[in-house]
């Protein structure tokens, strides 16, 4: 194993003995991203269950190594250049269930898939998770951006988390603590910011019981109009959030850019607002495409629109 990083050797060793081969350095993301772009992590390394993620995160702010936890990746977007520090793939899957009066609450771990996690309460007859059919990632991305669908959202589940906090430990958060918007919570304000991110462990979810053959109906509706209306391929989803009163991606087809094409990434044709690479784009093709999209939305329209997407890593836009 090649150890040359910037993270001081003793640290990397120390994460080696706990964790042996679920450490690696180097590894590239891309492939663990749903835009397929972008470099390399220093240190990458991947945990089974919240206990491992607690003394991994644990180990890396005693250390003072930035780190990172990577769910689905379908909502960040890795720079070229890569990223310093320790990438935490979150694998912790575990889920149960127990009844209160006429909900079933299910604890689901954060590196659960959100729609696997969908399919498994279809079929147990719970419902108000169907929105999630086809909503890529895990529970953990979800629960800190409000992820939704179809009219529904993380909070409109969840009942409460069970999040770490750097240098306090662990605590459950009521929902109201949350402070969830839309595609936002109290998590989410934290990106972006140079602080240590509190991480998601567990989320329990409210469920009620329903017919399985009208869940999965309402369930597959969700994915024929997913079908119908967004691009398949690589991509992050919604690049923008919808300002008020417009949609993203009607403002980006309106500023003439549907189609529009900087190395291996393209503006759909079929979704204005989905940016697809379809030929090995660069993060940098991405960027470049973001950054046109957003100076033609602001000339055209007066709107400033704001990136759904996080950016991960070390990016440069110029007004
Ligand atoms: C084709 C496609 C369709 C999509 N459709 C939708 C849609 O309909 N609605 C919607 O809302 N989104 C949609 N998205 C975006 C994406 O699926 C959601 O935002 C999803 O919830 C992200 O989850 P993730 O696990 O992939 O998060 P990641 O991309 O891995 O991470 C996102 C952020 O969450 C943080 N994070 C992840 N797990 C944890 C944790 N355990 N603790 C603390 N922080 C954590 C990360 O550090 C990062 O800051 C779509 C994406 C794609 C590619």
């Amino acid at each position: 194993m090649n150890l040359k990083t910037s993270i001081h050797l003793s640290t990397v060793e120390e994460f080696q003995t706990i964790f042996g081969d679920q450490l690696q350095v180097g590894t590239a993301l891309a492939k663990y991203t749903s835009s397929r772009v972008g470099g390399q992590a220093e240190l990458f390394l991947t945990v089974q269950s919240s206990e491992e993620l607690v003394t991994a995160v644990e180990l890396a702010y005693k250390r003072n190594v930035p780190y990172f936890v990577l769910g689905g990746g379908s909502n960040i977007m890795v720079a070229d250049q890569g990223v310093r520090g320790l990438i935490i793939m979150n694998r912790a899957k575990t889920v149960s269930y127990r009844h209160i009066g006429a909900s079933v609450i299910c604890t689901a771990e954060s590196g659960m898939n959100l729609s696997s996690l969908t399919r498994q309460c279809i079929a147990k007859g719970l419902g108000g998770l169907e929105w999630g059919i086809s909503v890529p990632g895990t529970v953990g991305g979800a629960v800190v951006g409000n992820s939704g669908a179809h009219g529904g959202d993380m909070a409109s589940n969840v009942r409460a988390v069970t999040i770490w906090e750097p240098g306090r430990g662990t605590r459950i958060y009521r929902h109201d603590q949350l402070q969830y918007g839309y595609r936002n919570s109290v998590l989410k304000q934290e990106h972006g910011r140079n602080v240590a991110r509190r991480v998601v462990l567990s989320a329990e979810l409210e469920l009620k019981p329903e017919k399985v053959a009208v869940l999965q109906a309402r369930a597959d509706g969700f994915i024929a109009h997913r079908k119908q209306t967004q691009p398949g391929g690589a991509t992050v989803g919604s690049m923008f959030k919808n300002p008020e009163n417009y949609y993203a991606g009607y403002l980006i087809e309106a500023a003439g850019l549907k189609g529009y094409r900087v190395g291996g990434a393209a503006i759909s044709e079929k979704h204005a607002n989905f940016f697809v690479n379809d030929d090995n784009a660069t993060a940098e093709d991405v960027r470049s495409l973001i950054a046109e999209a957003w100076h033609a939305v602001r000339e055209q329209f007066n709107v400033e629109l704001e990136l759904e997407v996080e950016l991960v890593g070390e990016w440069k836009f110029e007004e």
